[in-house]
Formats: structure tokens, sequence, C-alpha cells
């Protein structure tokens, strides 16, 4: 039903006081081995679910290839096109200092050398799926060939960078968090947010608060992930503004081009943009204590797919996915957070 084109990678986990400045060394935790990669996450979200889903991806032939691939098989997910690639594999190299804040350098090893080719070379499986999900931790070029093949595209323009028109135009929905939002909106987001609703009482904070500092949920803006906010049915201060800013983000966003458009919020759930002019969706996120918020973006992006695929309207399948990336902000770490069908 799902095909998955992305990336794995083994996250490379030290604990350390605080990070090390340049010429330094500092002594770390022990290290910790993760099954990562937006890819390998959306697909391992999926199937925990019930989806049968495939992934296209390359993994390396050094220590952890083979371990990364059946761990996926391990998890259900068809892994008859996860191509072993001679050299190192996708590895990130995560830095979580005492305030839990990370840092993160990734090396896409084999994840660079995914191309149109192996798109092609796996032409009958893409066209057989009900939805093929895709995001940026691979060439943009297999990610467009990818595209090109599907039937429905699901694009999570993540990490953030410049999309072709042809790619925007194919995405069906475009799914991305605040940050990518904006960066897809070229930082003209503040402007474009407040103008769409000039009438509203509280524009002048909700820029603020957010659109006028698209980094603030999760870096400078304390009010960002509150319990209160969490309860994500705009009862929140930030809740309100964030879901009337998103609404704004998701209908410029519209304008460039997708078939349909999703913002996430974190705690305050998505928005659904699904026809220029028509109103946005939307989509409240239940209240959680969040734990760990990563890998929170790949469970809902899983989900979303695999209800798309089930043939859920975008707003029902979003509601769905928000319960499922609210589930994997309750536990530690990506995968290992991402619930089953039975526990929602
Ligand atoms: P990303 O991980 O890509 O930044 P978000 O932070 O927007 O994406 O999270 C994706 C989804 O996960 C949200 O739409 C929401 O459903 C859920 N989620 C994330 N953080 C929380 C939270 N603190 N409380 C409840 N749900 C959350």
């Amino acid at each position: 039903d799902v095909v998955v084109v992305g990336s794995v990678n083994a996250d490379l986990v030290v604990r350390v006081a605080r990070r090390p400045a340049p010429g330094e060394t500092v002594m770390g935790s022990d290290l910790d081995i993760f099954p990562g990669g937006k890819g390998a996450n959306q697909a391992v979200a999926a199937a925990r679910l019930g989806a049968h889903v495939a992934l296209l991806a390359r993994t390396g032939t050094d220590q952890y290839g083979t371990r990364l691939a059946e761990g996926l098989a391990g998890e259900g997910v068809d892994t008859g096109h996860v191509l072993p690639t001679e050299g190192a594999g996708g590895v990130a190299l995560i830095t979580v200092d005492a305030d839990g804040d990370n840092s993160i350098i990734v090396s896409p090893g084999a994840n660079a050398r995914l191309s149109p080719e192996d798109v092609v070379g796996a032409a009958p499986l893409l066209e057989e799926a009900s939805v093929v999900s895709l995001m940026l931790e691979i060439p943009l070029d297999t990610v467009t060939a990818a595209a090109r093949a599907a039937r429905r595209v699901l694009l999570n323009a993540s990490p953030p960078r410049e999309l072709p028109a042809e790619l925007l135009s194919l995405a069906d929905p475009l799914v991305v968090n605040e940050h990518e939002a904006a960066f897809l909106l070229g930082g003209a987001s503040a402007g474009r947010a407040a103008a769409h609703d000039p009438t509203s009482d509280t524009a002048g904070d909700t820029t603020g608060d957010t659109a006028g500092d698209p980094t603030g949920r999760t870096a400078g803006d304390p009010t960002g992930d509150t319990a209160r906010d969490a309860a994500g049915d705009g009862d929140g201060e930030r809740g309100r503004g964030a879901v009337r800013d998103a609404a704004g983000m998701a209908r410029d966003l519209l304008a460039l081009g997708p078939r349909s458009v999703v913002v996430t919020l974190g705690a305050d759930g998505a928005v659904v943009a699904e026809k220029a002019g028509a109103a946005v969706t939307a989509v409240p996120s239940p209240a959680v204590e969040a734990v760990d918020t990563t890998g929170a973006g790949d469970a809902f992006t899983g989900a979303l797919a695999w209800r798309l695929a089930r043939g859920d309207g975008l707003p029902e399948a979003a509601a769905f996915a928000a319960r499922v990336g609210a589930a994997a902000v309750r536990r530690e770490g990506a995968q290992s957070s991402y619930p089953r069908l039975e526990e929602l």
C-alpha cells in the first residue's frame, strides 16, 4: 500500500556535560546506537500500525548496514529494495548535552547514492503503491524521479531545501513543520501570516510568537510546548495563535503549487489545506506529557501515508496521524517510541 523512498541511518548518540569547543576534547557517556533516518522511521511508523510498507533505500556495507536492514525486516517492513552499497552507510553523530539539547552531524553515506536509476529499478513497486512517501535526506533527483513514478506523492520537505516547481506540484500532500514552512516561504511568512487575519485581536502577538521567529517553538519560545497549550484544541494563547499563523502559511504554501498541504504544529496538532480559497482545517493533537519529541514528525508522516493509502480523506488522516505523533513523544527515542495500533 505504502512505499517509502528515503534514508536509513545509524544514530550514534553520546551524552555530554557540555559540547567541546573547537580543538577541545570532552569525555562523554557510553555510546548508544539507534536505528534512524527519516525514511526508515516513516516506514517503521507505518508498519507498527499494520501497514504493508516497502522501503527503497541504500544501506552501507559497514558494521551497521546489515543490522539496520534486519531491524527493518523485523518490524515487518518489506526490505526487498533496501540495497546494500559498498562503503559507509548513513550515520548521524548526535551529542546530547545536560540541558537535553542535541547537536547532530549527518554523514549521508549510502543515502547519497540512492539514484534515479534505483527508482527505475523499482518502478513496478512504486506504480502499484497507493501512496509513495518521500523526504529530503536523499538526492533531489531521486526524490523527483520517485514522485514522477508515483500515483500519489506524500512529500515531507525535511530537512528543508529549495524544491523544483515540478516536485512541489506533485505533492499531495506537502507535509512540513512550522520551520520548514517558513523556509519554503522564504522567510516572508511573518508578514503573510499576519496579513491573513488583519482583524484578529491577537494578530500582533501571534506574529511575534511564532511567525516572526520561525525557530521559536523549539529554540527560543519557552511557552511553545507547554502542557496547557498541549490541550491543543485552541484553548491556549499559543494554541490559537499558532493555528492561525499556520493556517496562513498553509494557504501560502498551497499557492506554491502542491495539491494539498499539511503543516504540523507540535503540541498544537496540524492544519490541513486542500483547495485554494477553501477553509483550512485545524486538527488538534491529544494533550500528552512530552518526554522526547525526536522523530515525532516522521511518526506523523508514516501514519498519514498509511491512512491516505487506506482511502481516508486528508483531514481524517491527519487527525489520526496527530494521535500517532502525540503517542511518539510520550516515549524516548524515534522508532523506539512509535505506537502499535492497539495502543492508540
Ligand atoms: P517535527 O517533529 O517534524 O518538528 P512536530 O513537532 O510538528 O513535527 O510534530 C509532529 C506531530 O507530532 C504533531 O502534529 C503532533 O501531532 C505530534 N506532537 C509533537 N509534539 C507534541 C506534543 N508536545 N504534544 C502532543 N503532540 C505532539
